[in-house]
């Protein structure tokens, strides 16, 4: 299976991004990833003063998918995400979203046997393994973006259903939509409100092909269950009404339910959730459960 090294890394998902691979629509290939401190922190006395922030947040890449061009409707299938060695979060006063956190750290943590082991104060915990991948994206179509901000484009979405068998839906803005992928995490939360997850090198397999449904508002996710919108916006408010009004029109223009029909679905069995709220733009999702609309008649995506 072709794959790109860790070593082929960008920083912000740009125009003019320079492709390193190339692959068939619907052939699997591999991205190698380093964690979002770029693998700098090994041990608990590596501190964020040792970091060279001009590395932070990278991603590998760019994929180049033959046949796309601009316009098109892709869908990003996730294959599998396999975790590298340890998995690490730091502590960092002023940053994330808990005011009383005001001291510094770094732990290092064990991701084996399926379970994140995480020593506290109190006791030691084994949490689940859920991994995601926080920054995923295309070139967008006109300004270069930080690989660190979330858009249209997708980026650092920190969506914690973006995972294993999830599907993303974005839209190409250049020919070979220009793919890459960074900031993989074993285990994190809605709203990553510490300001990290735990962030772990990895290795992730996807397939790439274009798709109909062009009106399709995106970011959209798709998993085994439900539909997902996903904005991400400066402030809460107008993220959380971009997601609402992007699943309204899925319902609406790519289901075919009547406006009223969509309105009391979405009050009644939608979820407004947030992804993250410790990036430059804030990142909210709207999801929706599959089963009604096959129910109703909808045949897919
Ligand atoms: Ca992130
Ligand atoms: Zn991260």
């Amino acid at each position: 299976m072709k794959q790109v090294s860790d070593t082929h890394l960008f920083y912000a998902f740009s125009p003019d991004m320079q492709p390193v691979l190339t692959v068939s629509q619907g052939e699997e290939f591999i991205l190698e990833t380093r964690d979002c401190f770029a693998n700098q922190l090994k041990t608990n006395d590596d501190t964020l003063d040792d970091l060279d922030w001009t590395q932070i947040n990278p991603a590998t890449g760019p994929v180049f998918v033959e046949g796309v061009k601009p316009g098109d409707l892709l869908r990003i299938d996730i294959k599998h995400i396999e975790l590298i060695g340890t998995s690490v979060m730091t502590t960092i006063p002023g940053s994330g979203a808990i005011s009383g956190v005001t001291e510094a750290s770094t732990l290092v943590l064990e991701n084996t046997g399926g379970v994140l082991a995480l020593p506290t104060a109190l006791g030691d915990l084994k949490l689940e393994l859920k991994p995601m991948i926080g920054v995923i994206g295309l070139a967008p179509e006109s300004e270069s973006v930080p690989n660190g901000t979330p858009g249209v484009h997708g980026g650092n979405m920190d969506c914690n259903l973006i995972g294993e068998g999830a599907s993303l839906y974005l839209r190409a803005a250049h020919e070979g939509g220009l793919f890459g992928c960074g900031d993989i995490h074993a285990l994190m939360g809605d709203g990553e409100v510490v300001v990290c997850g735990a962030e772990t090198p990895a290795r992730s397999t996807f397939e790439i092909s274009v798709v109909d449904y062009k009106a399709l508002p995106v970011p959209f996710l798709e998993t085994d269950d439900r539909y997902i919108s996903i904005a991400s916006a400066a402030t809460s408010d107008e993220a959380y009404k971009q997601a609402i009004d992007q699943m309204f029109d899925f319902l609406t223009d790519i289901v075919g339910l009547p406006a009223n029909d969509a309105g009391r679905l979405m009050s009644l069995i939608g979820d407004l959730r947030f992804c993250q709220v410790v990036d430059p733009l804030i990142t909210i999702r709207f999801e929706f459960p599959k089963a009604q609309l096959l129910e109703l008649g909808f045949a897919g995506l």
